[in-house]
């Protein structure tokens, strides 16, 4: 069976000694509350919490799988009462606000607890998950006595959310969306279609459950102008929040899938269910986005999770595991052969995965510190700039965090050779697992035309101008520090470089809008790594300086440092390559000559 230990000591060096966390929270209003004592002892119980009651159930729970039957799921042993521990600790109402029942403790904090429940457990993740988006959305754009009925339950965790989008006709694009909705006379809404691969749509769990539906006025508009949102309970709920009888909206069935499967990814059946309007009529995917935003970054930790799993049970068995000698001489003489750890692919693959996952943890922190400011700071001009970095961050860390753990998990598995292979050291469940983050809350293609074509082209790169500006600032700031010089030097450079390499991409796109789609995911992963540089030489920069950290583990962060910037980032030459390489040779070939 795999283990998982929160990796404690660098989820706070990320967020205290890269990202100046604590100072951050302290001059933000209601962030003072979250002073280290109480993070420290935060993280110290979510750490038990993931280690002792998640993570035994988490390969039981993939043999298991849901059950379904008569329209009803039956979630797998354990995965209720873990539930019913979780909401009487408090968890659901972590970062939720006070106004609802909340903790109001930042989402800094919520991302690392986050992170451990996901490499815990992360089907069984999957169930609370929506419940955050959902709260948000109804906070954001809910009526007062929308946010009084249902905010509550759900940030409590008695009641849990969904997020019902995908129709068997229409995934990525959200504008051919079929699902019907008919006003009534009391002013709610009678829902009919079919949404599928809904997560957590129907479970166990929790005494009802909050579907938020995608769906189409008599006279909306076609396309995605025409998309209004709306709250659709499994048991009715009257405006006094009294409970009544069963809607009608059933679960005809959960889908049979490669990985997660104690996850209940659920074909719902909406006859007439009643429903009513959150925000503005067709307006509804701006409300939507509020939820896809945040899910967005949660599915980047899903992916750093999986890394950080998979990285710490190869490495356990990198250096228990006797094969073959050193090439050059035995370096465990009393032994019939050397650890694996000695081999030098061996350790290429073990440290992928580690520069991958801690610097991955301060690019993911990163993006919970600038919501922490867009929810807070009372300065209008830093809310702006956190709000246009954010939007510029999240499709890099979606995509790339997920990506990255598909290399990792693959990594780790091919550590473990025919072991990996088998199920009982649970690697080919995290490669399974891994495999659905690239895929739902928007492909890695969709993060990548999100970042170039809208983030970066439409929006004029305000984000982007705001990133490079502060590698560059950090650059200047550092440029006479000689223990840095070996990390500045390149990330300065191809800073400049990306700025060039965008412009260039932004002039082949006006005479050829292929140049974009062309571009995307190169750039997506070009962008990704020099990011990733970035938190790599901050976090030298924060081991070298911190007073708490001994010498090890500040020489651990400079070798890795060292490997990413050596043997990760020239990955950046492949993509430049590829991107500049342009459209023709993908749009050359006419689609009958493919075979
Ligand atoms: C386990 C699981 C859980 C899910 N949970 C939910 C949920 O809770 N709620 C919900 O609403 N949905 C959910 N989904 C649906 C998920 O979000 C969709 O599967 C995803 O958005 C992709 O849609 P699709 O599968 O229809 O693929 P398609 O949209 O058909 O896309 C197929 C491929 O084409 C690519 N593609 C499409 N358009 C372009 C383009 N313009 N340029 C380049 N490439 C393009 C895509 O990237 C993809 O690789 C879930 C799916 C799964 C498998």
């Amino acid at each position: 069976m795999s283990k998982y230990a929160a990796p404690l000591t660098d989820m706070r060096f990320a967020l205290y000694d890269v990202l100046g966390a604590e100072a951050l929270w302290a001059r933000l209003p209601g962030g003072e509350a979250a002073s280290r004592d109480v993070v420290d002892a935060v993280l110290d119980e979510a750490a038990r919490f993931a280690e002792q009651v998640l993570a035994p159930l988490n390969q039981s729970g993939d043999q298991e799988g849901c059950h379904f039957a008569n329209g009803v799921v039956t979630t797998p042993k354990g995965f209720k009462e873990a539930y019913a521990q979780f909401c009487d600790g408090g968890w659901p109402a972590l970062n939720a606000s006070e106004e609802y029942g909340g903790q109001h403790v930042p989402e800094g904090v919520g991302a690392a607890v986050k992170e451990m429940l996901d490499s815990a457990n992360l089907s069984w993740a999957n169930f609370p998950l929506l419940s955050h988006g959902a709260s948000e959305a109804l906070r954001q754009h809910g009526e007062e006595w929308q946010r009084e009925v249902f905010l509550k339950p759900i940030v409590s965790g008695k009641w849990t959310g969904t997020m019902c989008l995908t129709e068997p006709h229409c995934g990525t694009d959200l504008g051919l969306l079929k699902t019907k909705a008919e006003p009534s006379a009391d002013g709610s809404y009678r829902i009919t279609g079919t949404k599928i691969f809904i997560t957590a749509g129907e479970h166990d769990m929790a005494g009802n459950i909050i579907h938020l539906v995608l769906a189409r006025l008599p006279d909306a508009p076609p396309g995605t102008k025409g998309i209004s949102l709306f709250i659709v309970p499994k048991f009715k709920v009257a405006r006094d929040g009294t409970v009544g009888e069963r809607n009608t909206l059933a679960c005809g069935s959960i889908e049979h899938k490669m990985g997660i499967k104690a996850s209940a990814t659920c074909v719902m059946n909406f006859d007439g269910a009643e429903g009513y309007l959150i925000g503005q009529p067709n307006k509804g995917l701006n409300a939507m986005f509020t939820m896809m935003n945040t899910a967005r970054i949660a599915v980047g930790y899903q992916g750093l999770a999986l890394t950080e799993r998979a990285y710490q049970n190869s490495l356990a068995y990198a250096r228990d595991r006797l094969q073959m000698r050193s090439l050059s001489g035995p370096k465990r003489p009393d032994k019939p052969a050397d650890p694996l750890i000695v081999h030098p692919d061996i350790r290429r693959m073990l440290l992928t995965q580690k520069a991958y996952a801690e610097g991955g943890r301060v690019l993911g922190y990163y993006a919970a510190l600038l919501v922490d400011t867009i929810e807070r700071s009372e300065d209008a001009a830093e809310r702006q700039r956190a709000d246009e970095l954010l939007g510029f961050i999240t499709p890099i860390v979606k995509a790339l965090l997920t990506e990255t753990a598909q290399e990792s998990t693959y990594c780790a598995l091919q550590i473990f050779g025919g072991h990996g292979y088998i199920a009982e050291w649970g690697m080919e469940q995290f490669q399974r697992d891994a495999r659905i983050t690239t895929i739902y809350e928007g492909t890695t293609q969709i993060q990548a035309l999100d970042l170039l074509g809208r983030k970066i082209m439409q929006l004029q790169g305000a984000g982007l101008r705001h990133f490079v500006e502060e590698i560059s600032a950090f650059c200047h700031a550092e440029q006479a520090n000689p223990e840095l010089i070996e990390f500045i030097k390149p990330l300065a450079e191809l800073t400049q470089e990306w700025i060039g390499l965008t412009q260039e991409i932004g002039r082949k796109a006006m005479a050829d809008a292929e140049e974009m789609g062309a571009a995307a995911v190169d750039y997506l992963f070009y962008a990704g790594h020099i990011a990733l540089a970035y938190f790599w030489a901050r976090s030298v920069a924060a081991a070298d300086a911190s007073a708490s950290h001994g010498a090890e583990f500040k020489q651990a962060k400079r070798l890795t440092a060292r490997f990413f910037y050596s043997r990760l980032l020239p990955r950046t030459r492949g993509h430049i390559a590829a991107i500049r390489a342009g459209a023709e040779s993908l749009m050359a070939m006419p689609d009958a000559l493919f075979g």
